[in-house]
């Protein structure tokens, strides 16, 4: 049986269609700022009406996105706005929003160059537009993937192959099993998702090497371990907590010594590196072997847009190069430096951004976030809040009072919605997260924010704002 709606190609229909689209979107976007950050539970529950029997006939393509969008557009996070700090969440920028219609638009698979030279062009444009801003070494190379965790598992794959075939051991081709040990270096603060990358890399989440840390998170370089034979040491650009990056240029020296392979995870942190103000957070961060970053975080690009990013464009192709007789090499191939096949342009989004902001478009961008952070807790810290970390990002953890206190006073905030920051537990205590990474952001909703954060913490029992009871 064919449906009735197959096969046909009507442009009025199609105009239609995407005319609601486009308007249905700017109506959403022009309603931020006046709504709820999180979803009021209503909006949420009303979500099981989705959950329907799918019935053999088709409906209206017109139909389709009106019911999505008055179902579904009240039950989104208003994490596009500019009073969401959660985790670390950007919001996309116009020109960015609009490059990705038109790439959803162009339906371009970005797996060879031959497939899509628009695509393939873009991407080996943004990717070195990025590696100068970032001050990355001549050269750089990399590929775009899905996010910071694809792209330390990445670069991993890069690192592991090289360094096993420095030892004599083609990991690629022979796999892990009888391959000499490899010592695997990282901090104790690493990102979670750092290890599970070990992990899906077979150099395993636990017998990593911890490095020990300082206060604010960082690995300063001591308690460096014993160590021959293959290498890989992995350094972290901005700890989700705190801001603070490792110091990169003693532990580098001493990976440098012993032939070993240096990653950094700066899915957010490395983007200091493009701030003349901020960059000597980062400082000598150039001289590792390879980096994984975000351009959905603090670049504000849409989901989902991981970059890895390497020294040596040779080891990566190595790894992630593959062949069959239909899948030549064309020029520069998506598919021969990444994971994936078949992949969206995520590079013709992050030329589209990079182009809207401009050199010190970027800079700005990360400036601002990072004063912003600094107002938020400083505001925050004179109504009498504790702020846990030193604020030298666009990251701050601010605690209300002992634990179950800190967590009644975000679980208020959250269901107050005039904003939305998160949970975490930093250095033994519960904290709130506060991430400003949002080209959105205004200095109004920053003053806005604190002083709903300190309305609603006097109101929650033993909430340590002033004018709380005691
Ligand atoms: C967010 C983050 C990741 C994971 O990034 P995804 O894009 O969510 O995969 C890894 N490391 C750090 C330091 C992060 O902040």
């Amino acid at each position: 049986m064919t449906n009735s709606r197959q096969g046909r190609d009507d442009a009025a229909e199609l105009g239609e269609v995407l005319s609601l689209a486009s308007r249905l979107a700017q109506e959403h976007l022009s309603g931020l700022a006046g709504r709820r950050v999180a979803p009021s539970a209503e909006a949420v529950e009303l979500l099981g009406v989705l959950d329907r029997e799918l019935q053999p006939e088709g409906r209206e393509p017109a139909d389709v996105i009106s019911e999505l969008a008055a179902v579904g557009g009240p039950a989104t996070v208003a994490m596009n706005g500019g009073r969401y700090f959660g985790f670390v969440n950007g919001a996309t920028l116009p020109a960015a929003l609009a490059a990705d219609w038109l790439v959803s638009t162009w339906d371009q698979n970005t797996a060879l160059a031959v497939m899509s030279p628009v695509a393939a062009a873009c991407e080996a444009t943004a990717i070195r537009w990025i590696a100068e801003l970032l001050e990355l070494p001549p050269g750089t190379d990399g590929a775009f993937v899905t996010g910071a965790t694809m792209a330390n598992a990445t670069c991993l794959c890069a690192a592991r192959d090289r360094v096993l075939l420095d030892a004599g051991w083609d990991a690629r081709d022979d796999g892990l099993i009888g391959a000499p040990e490899v010592t695997v270096v990282a901090g104790e603060e690493a990102h979670a998702t750092l290890f599970k990358s070990l992990g899906i890399v077979g150099l395993g989440r636990d017998r990593v090497v911890r490095l020990p840390v300082d206060a604010e998170g960082a690995v300063t370089g001591e308690g460096l371990p014993e160590a021959s034979g293959p290498l890989i040491v992995c350094l972290q650009a901005g700890n989700v907590n705190s801001g603070a990056s490792d110091r990169f240029e003693p532990v580098i020296r001493w990976a440098r010594e012993r032939g070993g392979w240096v990653h950094v995870d700066g899915a957010f942190g490395l983007w200091a590196a493009a701030s003349p103000a901020r960059r000597h957070l980062v400082a000598g961060v150039q001289e590792a072997d390879s980096w994984a970053t975000d351009g959905h975080k603090w670049l504000n690009v849409p989901y989902d847009s991981g970059l890895a990013l390497v020294r040596d464009r040779a080891a990566l192709a190595h790894t992630m190069g593959s062949d069959a007789a239909y899948l030549p090499e064309s020029g520069r191939d998506a598919m021969h430096m990444s994971p994936q096949s078949s992949q969206r342009a995520r590079g013709v989004v992050m030329w589209a951004a990079l182009q809207s902001l401009g050199g010190s478009g970027v800079a700005d961008l990360v400036e601002r976030c990072c004063e912003l952070a600094a107002r938020f807790a400083d505001r925050l810290a004179a109504g009498g809040v504790e702020v846990l970390n030193d604020v030298v990002l666009n990251q701050a953890v601010v605690a209300f009072g002992d634990d179950p206190t800190t967590d009644a006073v975000i679980a208020a905030i959250q269901a107050d919605g005039r904003l939305w920051a998160g949970p975490t537990t930093w250095r033994g205590r519960r904290g709130m997260r506060i991430s400003v990474s949002s080209w959105r952001t205004t200095t109004a909703d920053i003053d806005a924010s604190a002083a709903a954060v300190l309305e609603i913490t006097e109101m929650v029992p033993g909430g340590c704002a002033d004018g709380a009871e005691p």
